[in-house]
């Protein structure tokens, strides 16, 4: 059955501004009288893993294991179409990867494409100096504290876990660059997704 609503999988690795992104695309979507909401997956995630009962906060979801974060990832991307039935165009603020303690896990796998059948793969992208700069600023997440080099790979293995969905089911991948006050510019080149 095909959903009513539309879905555009939002991506980026931490520190790249993906939210600040995602709130400006939604005020000028609104502006333009465009039915358009977000969700953060992560958030969906911890509703999902609380009811479960062991798990304090996201930074810690990230660091247990493969299989129980599996199990949350397809309960979360269910709730999440859900709410994708009630019509309109959900942005779902996520990543193409997560930095697991057993490896890089994908974000996006087949199950959950199957189950959000997004119509659009986008990675937000910036300098992996600013990267690295805006993840020290971040005093609210335990984030990990790597080098610039480290956060190049990130963002090549983010371009190519995105072409792999791409792949997968024929769906276009849009790269934007996040630079520094750049967060308007960055949510225009989105407007034609919606
Ligand atoms: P964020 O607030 O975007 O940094 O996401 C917080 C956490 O949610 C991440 O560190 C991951 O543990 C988890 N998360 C977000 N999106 C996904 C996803 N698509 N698959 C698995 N885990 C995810
Ligand atoms: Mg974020």
């Amino acid at each position: 059955m095909r959903m009513v609503g539309k879905v555009i999988v939002l991506t980026g690795i931490p520190g790249v501004g993906k939210t600040t992104v995602v709130d400006e695309l939604l005020r000028i979507a609104k502006e333009q009288g465009k039915k358009v909401s977000a969700v953060n997956f992560g958030t969906t995630m911890m509703e999902v893993a609380r009811k479960e009962g062991n798990v304090k906060n996201r930074d810690e979801l990230r660091k247990s294991a493969v299989e129980f974060q599996k199990r949350i990832q397809i309960e979360a991307a269910k709730a999440i179409a859900g709410q994708v039935k009630e019509g309109g165009i959900v942005l779902v603020d996520t990543h193409m990867i997560i930095r697991t303690e057993e490896g890089y896990y994908p974000g996006i796998p087949q199950d959950v494409i199957n189950v959000l059948r997004p119509s659009s793969y986008v990675l937000v992208e910036t300098d992996p100096k600013e990267i690295l700069a805006r993840r020290s600023k971040d005093k609210t997440r335990s984030r990990d504290m790597i080098l610039a080099q480290e956060i190049e790979s990130e963002l090549q293995l983010s371009r190519a876990a995105a072409m792999a969905c791409a792949v997968a089911t024929g769906t276009p991948v849009k790269i934007v660059q996040n630079p520094p006050g750049k967060q308007a510019q960055a949510a225009k080149e989105l407007l034609p997704l919606l």
